[in-house]
């Protein structure tokens, strides 16, 4: 790797270690030639897949918008930035995971809509308000009304020591178009 400082072809590595829990290598370069020191950090390259929008159109995959999604549900919650970070970190994941270039903007929806009623009841009813394209006030109202009767039921189960499977609404598979 060229100097930075002098562009000298030449730089030697001095030191090497890993950080961010061992997913990212920190190497430590010193410039053969000004004998100036810097740092690199190498990550693994992941593409994350392209995002097909309601009207058919394609845009890049936006963690910026994801997170500003989420955030926006989550105001005034009790949920900790380390909830957060581990939810999104989740749906990262996925989204990476599904090795495809392009991936339909409902599944990503519907991974966040998962996360969300994992962390918080209150963020999810606010985010499936906005994300869920209800007809009338009527449908938001029976969704909510459902919502509340199944994290009823699951308290109950709960508290009776019974464990039972959460009725937790797998995100449909993802579906490409050339
Ligand atoms: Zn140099």
């Amino acid at each position: 790797m060229h100097c930075p400082f002098c562009h000298a072809v030449d730089t030697k590595v001095i030191d090497t270690r890993l950080i961010s829990e061992g997913e990212h290598v920190k190497r430590r370069r010193q410039c053969l030639s000004c004998h100036e020191r810097f740092t690199t950090i190498e990550k693994p390259e992941l593409i994350m897949p392209n995002v097909i929008k309601h009207d058919g159109s394609r845009e890049p995959f936006n963690e910026d918008k994801l997170r500003k999604g989420m955030k926006h549900a989550l105001e005034k919650r009790p949920v900790s930035t380390e909830e957060f970070e581990n939810a999104v970190n989740r749906i990262l994941s996925k989204m990476r995971g599904t090795c495809e270039r392009e991936v339909i903007s409902s599944y990503i929806g519907q991974c966040v809509m998962e996360e969300l009623r994992e962390l918080d009841p209150v963020a999810y009813i606010r985010f499936s308000s906005v994300y869920s394209s209800f007809d009338d006030i009527q449908d938001f109202a029976t969704a909510i009304e459902r919502f509340i009767q199944s994290e009823e039921e699951r308290k109950k189960a709960k508290a009776e020591g019974v464990e039972v499977e959460k009725k937790k609404e797998e995100p449909k598979t993802p579906t490409y178009r050339l």
